[in-house]
């Protein structure tokens, strides 16, 4: 029986080197773990930072009880930030370095959710594809402050620039936020290289075709390729 969830990373079609990540993994007792980072461009170690988080992420939720999965997230998160500074004070060239991250747990009808800079995650649900995250970027500031439309912002030349990214502060404060499952729903996970490449449109009429896991992230892979691929690509899914 194919899985219900799965993740897949692709350097897309102009980048020289691939600094997503992303995971999909059942954890203990059948909870499953999606995860998404984007090491953030413009400064050395992009792709240390988001494998860093990862890593971390999956190693802290591997042995969490979740007899409170909200703190178990936030802890996750936080675990994943002092990892990629701790990797930043080894060398002085990655200093600066810094990843987006979406990490989501699912335990039967309940997801938490919780994220860092301009990845995003969704859930599908009867045809209607609904964002569960807000991005932590400049344009989206703007759209939430009335200043800009999605459209321009989409568009914007500063469409890249995120406000909050792991690794950035010693400090960082953890938002986790709870949203219910229904049999059916889709739980999407994904980097800007999928959603600047491919309108959400495009992205529900894949998830609303229903096909496996699998088939379902290497057909947005593709799809976001032959629209350009013009950057990397992490997608992590599952089917409730
Ligand atoms: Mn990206």
């Amino acid at each position: 029986m194919a899985e219900r969830f799965f993740a897949i990373i692709d350097p897309g079609r102009k980048r020289p080197t691939n600094q997503d990540q992303a995971a999909a993994v059942e954890l203990r007792d059948g909870r499953v773990l999606l995860v998404v980072a984007d090491g953030v461009g413009g400064v050395p170690g992009g792709e240390i930072a988001s494998a860093a988080a990862l890593k971390a992420v999956q190693r802290v939720l591997a042995h969490h009880d979740f007899a409170d999965p909200r703190a178990a997230l936030a802890h996750a998160v936080l675990e994943a930030n002092r990892m990629v500074r701790v990797a930043a004070l080894e060398d002085e060239r990655l200093a600066l370095m810094a990843t987006t991250l979406v990490v989501v747990t699912v335990d039967g009808p309940d997801a938490w959710v919780a994220n860092a800079g301009d990845s995003r995650a969704y859930r599908f649900r009867a045809g209607a594809l609904e964002r569960l995250t807000e991005d932590d970027s400049w344009v989206a500031e703007e759209v939430r402050a009335g200043r800009l439309t999605e459209e321009a912002a989409a568009q914007h030349p500063r469409r890249n620039v995120i406000t909050r990214a792991v690794g950035s502060e010693a400090h960082f404060a953890v938002d986790v936020f709870h949203h219910p499952v229904l049999p059916g729903d889709t739980l999407f996970l994904c980097t800007d290289g999928l959603y600047q490449a491919l309108p959400e449109a495009v992205i529900a009429s894949v998830l609303a075709f229903g096909a496996p896991a699998r088939d379902t992230a290497v057909r947005l892979v593709e799809l976001a390729n032959e629209a350009g691929g013009p950057d990397n690509i992490g997608i992590a899914l599952l089917q409730a």
